[in-house]
């Protein structure tokens, strides 16, 4: 197909006609719903929230101008409703591949105070930018399917078959997705869907379009020493009987580098591909240091790595570890001359992308318990292990649509980056759909505090996201 931007420029004014006539009165009814996920109201199957959400949603989806597209919300027993929108392919369409479109309808909670005039729950609009929590994570989502797919109708673009899928676990780290997976992918036949279009992550700056090309996997081990069956006078048993803390330390030791950080063990361990490298290398070189984020440092503190590209691989590829709780200390004003009978540290630690986490897991479980230091009680125990994602190498026609997208509609080329944390839906569908590519994309962007107060929705990225959506559908083989 022959690019032509006045066409693509036309898809978005009818996407921008969608956004303002319709999508931010309803996308303000669903700011005022309490659809928090399962993880933060275990009573949302009695509440019913999540429910309404997804009726609210679905009615919407179900009253656009799209031929022959089925709305559908369907619930399993005992897990959180998805909806799925089946919207055929345009007439002469059908063998073009399938693409699924991905997004979901529950929500954090409020977390902290919002700013004076805003809401969690109460959808504020100034200017380009509509306040209120699940605005941009990830309530516009459905809105940006279905609003591309409607543009595509209205203006007789033809495309393949497209299946969209709302899910309401996310937040939870989609613990009920797995089954609905299964369902769409026996609705879709062999080879499944050539195209996942995710519209649940984030973007570096709202200059472009961000497709979001790896994120780490994670490990959370709890590693425990135990020296005494109880506390016994430090003066009198102090460099006789050892301190589990000290064993801790010399344990922990052994999986990272107490100097660098760096991550010891060869099975959590990979190197990052020569296209990440220079995803990073033109990430720090257009944004500097921002690139890797700002985080609130005390004025001295000395980051690691040695450029911001180094920094963008060491926050985003590189395993690193973090202690993030410990028994069996008491608070510093409780603390007396004991020395204590046990010391246990839950460790959290970031995989490379493409690394399995449970054979990481086993690693560092035998690293840990192995030859204990002085004989001591050590136990450990792998808690959570999650896959990262590493998408696969992107079809020239899908990168020629991006950029095509990007350049039209955000005045620049697109953009790939990376994310440190985890999603662990991504894993799930990689898992499932083998063969397809992947464009992972959203609206989460500078400002846009996710899970944070004062979530806001940026309308003009919306809109420009839509219409890029629409483009890439319409380019799709
Ligand atoms: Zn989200």
């Amino acid at each position: 197909m022959n690019f032509r931007p006045t066409h693509l420029r036309t898809l978005a004014s009818h996407v921008a006609e969608i956004w303002d006539d319709d999508v931010v009165d309803v996308l303000s009814s669903y700011v005022a719903i309490g659809c928090l996920s399962p993880d933060f109201d275990p009573s949302w199957a009695d509440n019913g929230e999540i429910g309404r959400a997804a009726r609210l949603l679905s009615a919407w989806a179900a009253s656009r101008p799209l031929p022959g597209c089925a709305v559908e919300v369907v619930e399993r027993e005992g897990l959180t409703p998805v909806i799925i929108a089946d919207v055929p392919a345009t007439p002469g369409a059908g063998t073009r591949l399938v693409t699924l479109l991905y997004g979901h309808l529950d929500k954090q909670p409020p977390l902290g105070s919002w700013r004076e005039g805003l809401d969690a729950f109460v959808a504020v609009r100034e200017g380009d930018r509509l306040y209120g929590r699940g605005t941009a994570d990830d309530g516009y989502s459905i809105f940006a399917a279905i609003g591309a797919l409607e543009a595509l109708a209205v203006t007789g673009t033809p495309h393949g078959r497209c299946v969209v899928l709302i899910e309401s676990s996310e937040e939870s780290g989609s613990p009920h997705l797995g089954p609905y997976l299964d369902e769409v992918k026996a609705r879709i036949p062999e080879p499944g869907p050539g195209l996942v279009i995710c519209l649940d992550s984030g973007c570096a700056t709202y200059d472009r379009l961000w497709n979001t090309i790896s994120l780490r996997g994670s490990l959370v081990v709890t590693l425990s020493v135990e020296v005494l069956s109880e506390g016994v006078h430090s003066g009198m048993a102090g460099g006789v009987v050892p301190s589990s803390f000290r064993l801790l330390r010399q344990l922990i030791s052994r999986i990272e580098d107490e100097t660098t950080g760096e991550i010891l063990v060869p099975e959590c361990r990979a190197e990052p591909p020569a296209r990440y490298r220079a995803a990073a290398e033109t990430m720090a070189a257009e944004l500097g240091d921002a690139a890797v984020g700002e985080f609130p440092t005390v004025p001295s503190l000395v980051l690691s790595g040695q450029t911001a590209a180094d920094r963008l691989l060491r926050a985003t590829w590189m395993p690193s570890l973090a202690v993030i709780g410990i028994d069996g200390v008491p608070s510093v004003s409780d603390g007396g001359n004991v020395l204590r009978p046990f010391t246990t540290a839950k460790l959290s630690l970031r995989l490379p992308p493409p690394l399995d986490p449970d054979r990481a897991g086993e690693a560092v479980v035998r690293t840990l318990s192995t030859d204990p230091p002085q004989g001591a009680r050590v136990k450990v125990d792998v808690t959570s292990a999650a896959r990262g994602f590493d998408a696969p190498a992107q079809a020239e026609w899908l990168a020629r649509a991006t950029d095509e997208a990007s350049e039209t509609l955000f005045g620049r080329r697109a953009g790939a980056m990376s994310e440190g944390g985890t999603i662990p839906f991504l894993a799930e569908l990689a898992s499932r759909f083998e063969d397809a590519q992947f464009l992972i994309t959203g609206v989460l962007g500078p400002e846009s505090n996710a899970h944070g107060p004062n979530e806001m929705l940026d309308l003009v990225t919306a809109r420009r996201l839509t219409a890029a959506v629409a483009h890439v559908l319409a380019s799709a083989p």
